[in-house]
């Protein structure tokens, strides 16, 4: 489930049950929090609007976005170690284990992933399609934050963005084929024709011990009015699904 917050002018979704969480800043955008970008604005906008960051309280130049390739690279972001401001880094995830910083997932059909541990203040994101949840990015990702940050699977919140779901998702026999090429359970995860990302990503999570899921419960082509779906009109337009924690320690929930 998903709630409708606003950021100053811009709407934008918020999974039901995170909004709480001390410190943590995230928030899925849909065509409505687009459409009040400055008209000026180019039609494929490569990073969210900077009003929007604004009203949100990120400063953008904390926001750490990717070159996202449909592969299996994980990003991760310490304090000893921030990235260069020398373009993007080529990942399809990453890992926040330091609260200021913030990270965006871009997707129009794609499933995006949130997951985040309150008590440690750690965050991860992850751009998973059919490549790359074929190349179990989900659990790659999310086993990295566990080992990173030392939290259990128990102590994680995972939610699931809008995205194709199994009632539009048709895919070619490639695909299946690619899925059983790596082991994955097709009788599962396929129905007929359709691929099922949201399965196939959950028992990703249900292998690393992780089963506190949130999920939108939101297809992008059924509900293609709310949002982009390239599949059905080829946009070039894109959601985003932004996360990180505001620096300062919090009372509640201290660091250890
Ligand atoms: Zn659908």
């Amino acid at each position: 489930m998903m709630v409708e917050k606003a950021a100053g002018n811009f709407p934008y979704l918020a999974f039901q049950g995170l909004t709480a969480i001390p410190g943590f800043v995230h928030a899925v955008t849909t065509r409505a929090t687009e459409g009040c970008r400055p008209a000026q604005q180019a039609a494929r906008p490569p990073e969210p609007a900077a009003e929007f960051l604004e009203a949100l309280g990120v400063p953008a130049r904390k926001l750490i976005l990717l070159k996202q390739e449909h592969a299996d690279e994980v990003l991760a972001v310490e304090a000893a170690r921030p990235p260069g401001d020398a373009g993007k880094p080529a990942a399809d995830a990453v890992v926040l284990s330091s609260p200021g910083w913030y990270s965006a997932i871009r997707t129009a059909d794609c499933l995006s992933v949130l997951a985040v541990e309150p008590r440690r203040r750690v965050v991860g994101l992850v751009h998973a399609g059919w490549r790359g949840t074929c190349k179990r990015v989900t659990a790659k990702a999310l086993a990295h934050l566990l080992r990173l940050s030392g939290a259990a699977p128990e102590d994680l919140w995972v939610g699931f963005g809008p995205c194709i779901r199994n009632c539009c998702y048709e895919v070619g026999a490639e695909v299946r084929a690619a899925y059983r090429e790596r082991g994955h359970e097709t009788r599962e995860i396929f129905q007929g024709r359709c691929l099922d990302l949201i399965r196939a990503n959950r028992l990703q999570l249900e292998q690393l011990g992780v089963s506190r899921i949130v999920d939108s419960g939101l297809c992008t082509s059924c509900c293609n009015d709310r949002f982009y779906s390239y599949r059905r009109e080829k946009t070039e337009r894109r959601m985003w699904t932004l996360a990180g924690f505001r620096p300062g320690l919090s009372r509640l929930h201290p660091l250890e």
